[in-house]
């Protein structure tokens, strides 16, 4: 066990997984756990969130499990009232929950864009709008915000309200971080590229062709370093940015790539 977030409480939303395997939210719920935290984990799907709770108590972590669907302002408010009630405090919001409904700008239907844009973004807002006001009595707090490299950059999975809303999340976390810098709170995003989580395989199978190894090989040779990266990749970047190691870092981007957006291939 490390002590890099030691006695610091995290919520971190979505960190269930989509399927089978470790998805972002899970890595960075087991990251802060083994660092000391006391994790909030929350997700939609209740059973997923309770397999990250096995996971972090099987390490000897200490954890809590509360569901929440985000997009929804009284069960956001719910899952930080049940965050203060058990811990007292909250340190890091860990905003992690993502959803993308492929296709272009015609094939896209108007729910699909509210929905993406509801859980996405408003979500965020939601959470902040909630947390903050503890943060804001305590002094000090870290939000990390898991955006996307196509907040930045189509990719070839086109979906315009998956972009607009990771580009909404990049904006709305510069306007968090110039508000409360003043207040010890910090605020930032997490650009992640190409990473082979159970989300990507229940989301984009189908835009890339149907075929899972397929989708994964023509993902992996997109990427300069010949591999997509993982969610412990995400979660490191993530565990850095809520910790006090990067308390002068705020109202930036933290690109987790290997260098995808640098190549020109991305464009
Ligand atoms: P994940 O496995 O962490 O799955 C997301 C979780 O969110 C799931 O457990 C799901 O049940 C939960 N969820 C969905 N809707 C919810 C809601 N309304 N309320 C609460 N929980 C809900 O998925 P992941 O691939 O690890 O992605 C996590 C984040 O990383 C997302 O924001 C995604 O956009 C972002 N991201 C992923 C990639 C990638 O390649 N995997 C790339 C860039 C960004």
């Amino acid at each position: 066990m490390g002590t890099r977030v030691d006695g610091k409480i995290a919520i971190v939303t979505g960190s269930g997984s989509v399927g089978n395997g470790i998805g972002n939210g899970k890595a960075a719920a087991l990251v802060y756990a083994r660092e000391g935290a006391n994790v909030v984990v929350s997700d939609l799907n209740l059973e997923s969130a309770e397999e990250t709770r096995n996971l972090i108590e099987k390490e000897g972590g200490d954890c809590i499990v509360v569901q929440a669907d985000v997009s929804n302002s009284k069960e956001c408010e719910n899952l930080v009232s049940k965050t203060i009630e058990q811990y007292g405090r909250v340190d890091i919001l860990h905003n992690n929950v993502g959803i993308e409904i492929p296709g272009g700008i015609q094939e896209i239907s108007e729910d699909d864009w509210d929905k993406t844009l509801s859980v996405n973004l408003k979500s965020v807002f939601l959470m902040c709008k909630f947390t903050l006001p503890y943060m804001q009595k305590q002094g000090s707090g870290s939000i990390v915000n898991i955006s996307s490299i196509n907040g930045i950059r189509t990719l070839p999975a086109l979906s315009g309200p998956y972009g607009a809303s990771k580009a909404g999340m990049i904006a709305l976390t510069r306007e968090i971080a110039v508000e409360y810098a003043s207040n010890g709170i910090r605020a930032n995003c997490v650009l992640p590229g190409m990473m082979n989580t159970p989300f990507v395989k229940a989301a984009l199978t189908e835009a890339w062709g149907g075929d899972i190894q397929e989708m994964i090989n023509l993902r992996d040779a997109m990427c300069p370093t010949g591999k997509q990266g993982e969610s412990w990749d995400v979660a490191h970047a993530a565990l850095f940015l809520a910790s006090d190691e990067s308390k002068y870092i705020t109202g930036t981007t933290l690109v987790v790539d290997g260098a995808l957006t640098s190549s020109v291939k991305t464009n």
